[in-house]
């Protein structure tokens, strides 16, 4: 069952606080918009408090979850204590210089080890599917980000830009790149491969797509009019680590099973794979039918969407082919199953049936049939317990294998009747057969740990034709009976004439037919 992290008073109490302060944050924003002074405090220092608790709660997390989980949340500690090395230089700038941070700072390597830390973070936290989905998840991720990429600069983002960027810009042009890439991924490898993703992780998405948002904003602003601290573009962050916060403190609370992988891949990724191709291909065609060129950015944009593309499709079919041979494994053993006896081994009624219905293989007749039932099998469960009856069905079932030939059909009928099918067997070989079981299970007393137990079995023979496989059953089931009444433990063909001397333990009745057991 999934967990319910608001069940749990710290959950809710940490979640309550981190509303608050969110709230109070926005107020405090709007309300020292006319201060600088004020507001430089609130953009440069309260901003880092939810990022230090969600370090602090990160290594909290480390220290008390195992396995993936803990590798996921190292990354994350990893990477909010990036995140908060860079908003100090950045604090310090502000602070310090006249002019503010320079564009790009150190901050920014900060702010990049966060990003890339983050989507490895995301990349592990999902893993446990094969590395062929998660290969494809991957092309499937730089597909979207290239078409949304290439669509959002485009038709949002170039309108507006200068004709030259600066190295300050190219750099803050990196973030949302780097964001699309994260909420992809967690889209992708996450809910396209995933079920039961743990809350903390789909907190973790959220920060993703809200950060997101701000990071488009704030390149926007820094390519277009400048970006300052203190403004509601840090409101967006500050609610990011707001979320990572609750995220952790889930983790620490509620401890959740992995995502488990799904067996069989809806294909969910299809259609946005198939969006961001045609976008980037309209893209390309509007390029050329209104300059007559492309230019080079969009051409190479385009050649690595297409080998990506291609990518996906080969191991989207090797997947698939995957699945298939996987599915065609389960449904054999499914049929093995069902026409087994789990007993004895042996196969089942079930597929004696199967075999006497098949009129599609040719079979070289005459067919033989035995029926052999051990005699007084009921004793043995009274006397010595179901248990040992069990032990005396499978040794029994062994020793009919044992002296069957490759090709003969050994099957359990049901209690402890077993049937043989002999395929090309006339009368005299089957009554042979039939003998020489009846001496095998006789033989040997069954060992019983302590003690051994004699057993007998009567056997009854039939043969004809392959077609007539049912009524072959039922004559030599008729034989049967003429050996129970005629003092078990011996042999008895169906209709065979003359009959054979009565020393041999083998008899052979006439037509018994309308006399069955059954
Ligand atoms: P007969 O010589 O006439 O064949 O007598 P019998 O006692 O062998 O035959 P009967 O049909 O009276 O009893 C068969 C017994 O086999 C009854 C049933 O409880 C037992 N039996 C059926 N299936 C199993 C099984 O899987 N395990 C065990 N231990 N006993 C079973
Ligand atoms: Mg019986
Ligand atoms: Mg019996």
């Amino acid at each position: 069952m999934a967990a319910r992290p608001l069940g749990d008073p710290v959950v809710r109490r940490c979640t309550a606080l981190a509303v608050t302060w969110l709230a109070g944050y926005v107020l405090l924003i709007l309300l020292t918009r006319d201060a600088p002074a004020a507001n430089l405090f609130v953009g440069d220092i309260l901003y880092v408090v939810p990022i230090v608790a969600s370090v602090v709660v990160a290594v909290i997390a480390v220290r008390r979850l195992t396995g993936r989980h803990r590798v996921f949340w190292l990354l994350l500690a990893v990477a909010y204590t990036a995140q908060l090395v860079g908003e100090c230089i950045w604090a310090g700038y502000d602070y310090l210089s006249e002019n503010g941070p320079p564009e790009p700072s150190v901050a920014d390597l900060g702010y990049t080890v966060a990003s890339v830390t983050t989507l490895c973070a995301v990349l592990v936290g999902f893993g446990g599917a094969s590395g062929l989905r998660q290969l494809r998840g991957l092309a499937d991720t730089a597909i979207i980000v290239l078409g949304v990429g290439a669509a959002a600069w485009h038709l949002l983002v170039q309108p507006q830009v200068p004709a030259s960027l600066s190295p300050g810009d190219l750099v803050s042009l990196t973030y949302p790149v780097l964001d699309t890439a994260l909420l992809c991924c967690l889209l992708i490898i996450g809910l396209g491969g995933h079920s039961g993703v743990p809350v903390s992780v789909r907190l973790i998405g959220l920060a993703g797509a809200v950060n997101a948002v701000s990071d488009m904003s704030y390149t926007f602003m820094s390519i277009t009019t400048g970006y300052e601290s203190g403004g509601l573009i840090d409101a967006g962050f500050e609610a990011a680590s707001v979320c990572s916060f609750i995220a952790a403190v889930v983790a620490v609370r509620v401890p959740e099973p992995p995502a488990a992988p799904r067996t069989f891949d809806r294909g969910l990724t299809l259609t946005p794979v198939l969006l961001s191709s045609v976008v980037v291909f309209t893209l390309l065609a509007t390029q050329k039918a209104r300059t007559g060129d492309v230019d080079t950015t969009t051409l190479a944009i385009s050649g690595v969407l297409f080998l990506a593309v291609l990518l996906r499709q080969y191991l989207f079919t090797t997947d698939r082919a995957a699945l298939a041979e996987q599915l065609r494994a389960a449904v054999a053993e499914q049929h093995r199953l069902a026409v087994t006896d789990s007993l004895t081994g042996l196969h089942n009624r079930r597929f004696v049936n199967e075999r006497l219905a098949d009129r599609d293989t040719v079979r070289p007749d005459p067919a033989g049939v035995l029926v052999i039932d051990l005699d007084h099998f009921k004793r043995i469960n009274d006397t010595y317990g179901h248990l040992t009856g069990d032990i005396v069905l499978r040794a029994a079932a062994a020793r009919i294998s044992a002296v069957s030939r490759a090709g003969d059909l050994v099957a359990r009928w049901g209690g402890e009747e077993f049937v043989v099918l002999l395929p090309r067997t006339g009368d005299a070989d089957a009554a042979d057969i039939a003998e020489r079981i009846r001496q095998e299970i006789a033989r040997t007393p069954v060992d019983l740990t302590g003690a051994t137990l004699t057993i007998t079995a009567s056997i009854g023979v039939a043969t004809g034709p392959h077609a007539d496989g049912d009524l072959l059953v039922d004559r030599a089931d008729q034989a049967l009976y003429d050996a129970k009444r005629a003092g078990r433990n011996r042999v008895v063909v169906w209709g065979a004439t003359p009959p054979l001397p009565p020393a041999t333990d083998v008899q052979r009745v006439g037509d018994t037919s309308g006399r069955s057991r059954r």
